[in-house]
C-alpha cells in the first residue's frame, strides 16, 4: 500500500526486491477502509503514478485482465517477472466485483466498505441448516447493489463502515 508522504520512495526498492527474489509484488492504492484510519484522498498514489515510477526504471507491458480480478497486471518487457497495481481509487471495478467477506462477528459482508451485514451467526444459532443458509446467502447477493468504490466523491467521510480488522482484505 502506498501512501503519499509516508513510504512512495521505496516503490523501486520493492520491486528491486521482489524481481530478485522471483516474487510478483501487488500495489494498492490507499483506501479509506473502516474509519479510523485518517484516509485523505490528497494521500494517495495512484495506479498510474505507480506505473509511471516503475516502468521509468523497468520497462512494462500490460496483460489482459480478467473481468473479476482486481489487480492491474503487467509483465517487466526484459522477461524478469511481472507487477500488478490494484486501482481501488483512482479506477473502480465495483462492477466486476464478486467478493463478499465473513466477519469474525459471523455476519456476511458483500462490499469492503459495507455499513452492516447479514447475520449468519445469527441464522444458525436458530437452527438454520445448509439449505437455509444458502438461500439467505444467496437472496443477500442478489440484493447486493454495493458500488462504494464509484460513489465515493459523494459519500460523507464520517460515514461509519467495517474495520478491515474485522472482515479481512
Ligand atoms: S467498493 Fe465494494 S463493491 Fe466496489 S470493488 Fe470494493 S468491495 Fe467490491
Amino acid at each position: 500500500m502506498v501512501r503519499r508522504g509516508v513510504n512512495e520512495g521505496s516503490i523501486l526498492g520493492l520491486v528491486d526486491l521482489a524481481r530478485s527474489a522471483g516474487l510478483i509484488l501487488r500495489f494498492i492504492e490507499y483506501m479509506d477502509v473502516g474509519s479510523s484510519n485518517g484516509w485523505r484522498r490528497d494521500e494517495v498514489v495512484t495506479a498510474q503514478e505507480i506505473l509511471d515510477v516503475v516502468s521509468r526504471e523497468h520497462p512494462l507491458v500490460e496483460e489482459a485482465r480478467q473481468p473479476s480480478a482486481v489487480a492491474r497486471r503487467y509483465r517487466f518487457a526484459d522477461g524478469r517477472g511481472e507487477v500488478g497495481v490494484i486501482a481501488s481509487v483512482s479506477r473502480p471495478f465495483c462492477g466486476d466485483c464478486t467478493r463478499a467477506r465473513l466477519g469474525s462477528d459471523g455476519h456476511l459482508y458483500t462490499c469492503l466498505f459495507a455499513i452492516s451485514g447479514l447475520d449468519l451467526r445469527g441464522a444458525l444459532r436458530g437452527g438454520a441448516g445448509d439449505d437455509d443458509l444458502r438461500q439467505l446467502v444467496s437472496a443477500c447477493w442478489q440484493r447486493r447493489a454495493d458500488r462504494y468504490s464509484e460513489v465515493r466523491a459523494s459519500l460523507t467521510s464520517s460515514l461509519r463502515r467495517i474495520e478491515m480488522s474485522y472482515i479481512g482484505g
